[in-house]
């Protein structure tokens, strides 16, 4: 009976669902999606009855865990005070002011306005308008350009996947014109015999190279993750946004910092700008603003540019139905509320140390040529050889099979390219890092099994010395 109904399942949703990021073909040929229809704490359950340790809390979004009831409650209290109301027409809502009261307050200083959309993409697009239009205001209409990295996620409207890595062009027209993209301070993945000090330096470096080849007078903006997620959890040397910081600085370039992921306390951090002493100019907020309970995002707009666009602009053309939706708000305040009384980012801080030693163990694996990462983001990437470091040829192959055993064991990671990725709810303990690290450990040998009998497509197996 129910696995009639998961079969029919799968068939209207390969008949009639395109999901965002995903080959509807291949799916169909692998039997489907897997459905998942409920959650309780850091754990998801699938249709199947299956109980499964989230490590992604969802899409880097459940930070506070799933199953609590409070955000529920909040929802259903401001859904029957009142569900909807707009902020267009000199009006606001009590949770929205409340919540960009709390925003200001918690983000770092000088971050003191918010404007509100639906989503990481929104809020960058948000951002792409905002700066533009400040400079126009400041009567430097001729700075449109907005430098991004390679491997950066910013979203996926047109202007957001022109503002994220060129893993993200190609399709559809993008990039648009007015986006330029200079390496990431990805050291592992580099060329190079630079310590880390030295390699980060060399990469912050690229920024100044590349605002000299544009003209100082044509960049906007420069827009980077404190640590990059989506495109392989690429955590910056120690010196990278010290510099970063002094070249914007010299040139005027506005500093977007897209805490997306890293925001509410994913590195340990409330932001992650604490964490590398970042002064933005404009933060991203959105996944952990609510938890994702609900869609939510937010523009924290820094002094300097809300400033002249409050004092010397006129209306700002912008907005969304949507924007400080009264429910949303009153969810991603309750959120808040939790992480804050809860003490999760210091759990993230604490747990995280010890999932990040606990990672380092790993490297005795014959596939994992790295792991690195900081508070509760971890990444394992696995190497065709290891001394030499050699990367796989097909890249992906790997990595996805190794993601499909993390299923089999009931265990939930992603594969970048060949990179396992680990960012699990902020409330996770020592025993929930014990069972992720039991499980992925068990999914690495079963890869390597794989891999040893020649087993996965496009992959010879050498081995190495
Ligand atoms: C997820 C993400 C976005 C996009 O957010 P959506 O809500 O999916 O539009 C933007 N920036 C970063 C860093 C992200 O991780």
């Amino acid at each position: 009976m129910m696995n009639d109904n998961a079969q029919n399942l799968r068939q209207s949703d390969l008949a009639h669902y395109m999901h965002p990021f995903t080959d509807t073909e291949a799916l169909g040929k692998e039997g489907g999606a897997r459905i998942i229809t409920r959650a309780e704490g850091a754990h998801i359950w699938d249709i199947s009855g299956n109980k499964i340790l989230d490590g992604m809390a969802g899409l880097w979004c459940v930070n506070i865990g799933y199953g609590r009831k409070e955000l529920a409650d909040a929802a259903a209290r401001q859904m029957n005070t009142l569900p909807y109301y707009n902020s267009f027409f000199k009006t606001a809502t009590v949770p929205s002011i409340e919540l960009a009261e709390q925003l200001a307050a918690r983000t770092p200083a000088g971050l003191n306005h918010v404007f509100y959309a639906n989503s990481g993409s929104e809020a960058n697009d948000t951002i792409v308008r905002m700066v533009r239009y400040y400079w126009e205001l400041e009567g430097e209409a001729q700075r449109q350009i907005i430098i991004g990295r390679n491997h950066g996620y910013h979203g996926s409207t047109s202007v957001t996947a022109s503002l994220s890595g060129p893993h993200m062009h190609g399709q559809g027209g993008v990039p648009l014109p007015g986006f330029s993209h200079i390496a990431a301070p990805y050291l592992f993945g580099a060329d190079t015999e630079l310590d880390a000090e030295a390699f980060g330096i060399q990469a912050a470096q690229a920024l100044e190279e590349r605002i000299l080849e544009l003209g100082a007078d044509k960049v906007a903006a420069f827009i980077g993750e404190p640590v990059q997620g989506s495109g392989g959890m690429i955590v910056p040397p120690a010196s990278y946004w010290g510099k970063i910081q002094r070249i914007c600085k010299k040139y005027g370039v506005l500093l977007i910092a897209d805490e997306v992921i890293t925001g509410f306390g994913r590195t340990g951090k409330w932001f992650a700008s604490e964490l590398y002493d970042i002064k933005p100019d404009l933060m991203t907020l959105a996944k952990g603003l609510s938890s994702g309970y609900l869609p939510i995002s937010a523009v924290i707009v820094g002094d300097r540019v809300a400033n002249t666009i409050i004092h010397k602009g006129s209306e700002f053309v912008h907005g969304f139905t949507y924007s400080g939706h009264p429910v949303s708000c009153a969810v991603a305040l309750e959120n808040i509320r939790i992480i804050a009384d809860e003490g999760l980012v210091e759990n993230a801080a604490t747990v995280g140390d010890y999932l990040q030693t606990r990672l380092r163990d790993l490297k005795d694996h014959p596939l994992v040529g790295e792991v690195r990462g900081i508070g509760l983001l971890g990444a394992i990437e696995l190497v065709q050889s290891k001394s030499p470091r050699r990367f796989f040829e097909t890249k992906g192959e790997v990595g996805t099979r190794c993601r499909d055993h993390c299923f089999a064991n009931s265990l939930v990671m992603r594969a970048v390219r060949d990179t396992m990725i680990i960012s699990p709810p902020l409330m996770f303990s020592k025993a929930h890092v014990d069972e992720l690290l039991e499980k992925a450990r068990k999914a690495l040998d079963s890869t390597w099994a794989d891999l040893c009998a020649n087993k996965i497509e496009g992959i010879r197996h050498v081995q190495s010395a």
